[in-house]
């Protein structure tokens, strides 16, 4: 079951309560909505603000029956009520998160669009969503050829363009194609091998337990390499050392510049 949201309207009472200032009240037409996440926002003719509201509140009420509708929405000392006077309208509404949109769903049964919202895509049919890894962009101009979901480019270390389904195109595989090996510990002299740990590749020190040294692969193509001996990497927020707190890549930042 989607998640719904309330949609009331009628001539009603609106009674905001805060913390410490004195009791609001407002009366008219006006248009409320409850969303799932338990936010209460109250409408009326003009404006983009509403004429009260409450974000997320620990608590929403909603009674309706045919004399009207009363929903009240509690966040600690904080109270918003909204009573109807007369029976009123109330409508029950599916909602979803709203995003860019990045395709369809491939899904022969299903077919509805695919958005993306912060670090998903998301079908706004049956629900499925796809985690997306840092930095990466969905192409609305190219899909995967085996399961038809749109595919995305993500840098690590080198440019990929992978289905956005982990099962289908796993970036850790990827990633592991190209810097598998290629690096130094810094601090033992064995490779660097990549590893992943919940989804996220990394490069660990081959010879853990005994080296613990391991570093995330930044969001980024290959760049120089840093005094320290690392590769450096071109993010989207400049070129960095893929040691984090590497004290030699401030050094030359600070000599030299990078023409940035
Ligand atoms: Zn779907
Ligand atoms: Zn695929
Ligand atoms: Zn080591
Ligand atoms: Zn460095």
């Amino acid at each position: 079951m989607p998640p719904t949201a309330t949609v009331l309207a009628g001539d009603c009472t609106t009674e905001f309560i805060p913390a410490t200032d004195d009791r609001r009240v407002h009366r008219g037409r006006v248009v409320v909505l409850a969303k799932p996440d338990r936010t209460l926002l109250v409408h009326d003719r003009s404006g983009y603000q509403p004429v009260a509201w409450l974000t997320r509140a620990d608590s929403l009420t909603v009674e309706a029956d045919d004399d009207g509708f009363a929903i009240t929405a509690r966040d600690g000392d904080r109270t918003l009520s909204v009573r109807s006077h007369g029976a009123g309208e109330t409508v029950e509404v599916p909602i979803s998160a709203a995003g860019t949109p990045v395709g369809e769903c491939p899904d022969s049964d299903c077919g509805a669009a695919l958005v993306r919202t912060g670090g998903d895509v998301v079908c706004l049919g049956c629900g499925d969503a796809y985690g997306l890894p840092a930095g990466a962009s969905v192409r609305d101009d190219a899909t995967c050829e085996d399961c038809g979901l749109p595919v995305m480019e993500v840098a690590r270390g080198e440019q990929f363009r992978l289905c956005i389904d982990y099962a289908c195109d796993s970036l850790t595989d990827a990633v592991r194609e190209t810097l598998d090996r290629r690096f130094d510990c810094p601090d033992c002299g064995r490779d660097l091998c990549v590893r992943e740990h919940r989804g996220r590749a990394f490069l660990g020190c081959d010879g853990y337990p005994d080296c613990e040294t391991a570093f995330s692969v930044p969001a980024g193509t290959l760049a120089v390499t840093c005094l320290c001996g690392l590769p450096r990497f071109e993010t989207a927020t400049g070129v960095r050392c893929l040691d984090g707190t590497c004290e030699r890549e401030r050094e030359t930042g600070t000599a030299g510049g990078d023409g940035t």
